[in-house]
């Protein structure tokens, strides 16, 4: 029989924990199917660890793995991943923003074939006009440094089929996040949409501050398309100076007055900046390359073998 898991990263949770068991394992009892709760405690320093005993002494669906500190949501994922034994894994947050009824929907998804199923937020309630904002800006610089079709409005609410589970677990890179590295991996994904309320209790654990540690490990590693940036500007400014510097010689030549010492000058400049943007540009190529190696990722990922008997 098929089983799920749910990775529920918890980061001083206190007051959302037993209000998520209460309203999540109905849901999934729904499925007719065994199910495991994995519960990642990040470091908390609250009583999240306590309850989670609780919750696990009562029910041996709970498992619970405990950070020796915070190590962040991304780092409680992939542990989670790592614990989690069944053939579909449903990341959601311990505080009911992300709904268990959409996690059913996204089972249905995955029944009907495919592997990455994300949950696309509609509205987002309870979350500043800023927040808002400097999350559409992320999307949107993400894509174009990175070359990924990273899907818009969409969090670390998703489920993973096996195969895409044990892909992310031979990634062996630091800096990760999973919005992007799903985006590298491919597969059949598709979406489900989603109202995402107000958290149930207690607040958000992200500040501006981890906000853009989590937007560094997200582009940076990824940002091979960005680093052709300088290149693609040297050769720009360099083709401009030199077509000056032959309008320049030829209103010379035909004794036409132009811009004088000064016109010169800025060509001049335009030129030598072209040239240095050009070891710039190679060297960010260069780096990007280095870093791909370090980063040590599969060559490639197989979805599917077929044999075919003759
Ligand atoms: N979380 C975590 N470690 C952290 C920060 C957050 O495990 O360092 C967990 C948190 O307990 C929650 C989920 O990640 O289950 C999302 O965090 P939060 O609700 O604070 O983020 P938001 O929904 O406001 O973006
Ligand atoms: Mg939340």
């Amino acid at each position: 029989m098929v089983k799920y898991s749910i990775v529920v990263p918890a980061y001083n949770e206190e007051e959302t924990l037993e209000l998520f068991y209460n309203a999540a394992t109905p849901v999934f009892d729904r499925l007719n199917a065994p199910f495991e709760l994995i519960f990642v405690n990040d470091g908390s320093t609250d009583k999240t660890q306590e309850i989670l005993q609780r919750l696990a002494k009562a029910d041996n669906r709970v498992k619970v793995c405990r950070f020796s500190r915070n190590f962040g949501q991304q780092a409680a994922l992939l542990c989670g991943f790592a614990e989690s034994s069944g053939e579909a894994v449903i990341a959601m947050d311990a505080d009911l923003q992300d709904s268990p009824e959409t996690a059913l929907k996204m089972i249905e998804e995955w029944q009907n074939g495919y592997e990455i199923v994300h949950g696309k937020r509609r509205t987002r309630q309870g979350e500043s006009a800023f927040k808002k904002r400097t999350a559409d800006l992320f999307y949107k610089t993400a894509s174009k440094l990175t070359g990924l079709s990273i899907p818009q409005n969409v969090g670390d609410f998703k489920l993973y089929d096996r195969k895409v589970v044990n892909a992310i677990l031979s990634m062996p890179e630091h800096d990760r996040l999973l919005r992007t590295q799903t985006s590298w991996l491919g597969f059949k994904q598709t979406y489900v949409e989603f109202d995402r309320p107000e958290r149930v209790a207690g607040k958000t654990h992200y500040t501006l501050k981890k906000m853009c540690k989590l937007a560094q490990s997200g582009i940076l590693p990824n940002a091979e398309t960005g680093s052709w940036f300088s290149l693609k500007a040297s050769l720009l400014l360099g083709v401009a100076s030199v077509a000056c510097f032959i309008t320049f010689i030829v209103l010379a030549c035909l004794g036409i007055a132009f811009g004088g010492l000064t016109a010169w000058l800025f060509t001049t400049v335009g030129l030598c900046s072209s040239v240095i943007l050009f070891g710039q540009g190679l060297s960010n190529i260069k780096t990007a390359m280095i870093y791909r190696e370090v980063q040590n990722r599969p060559n490639y990922i197989v979805a599917e073998k077929l044999t075919f008997d003759k």
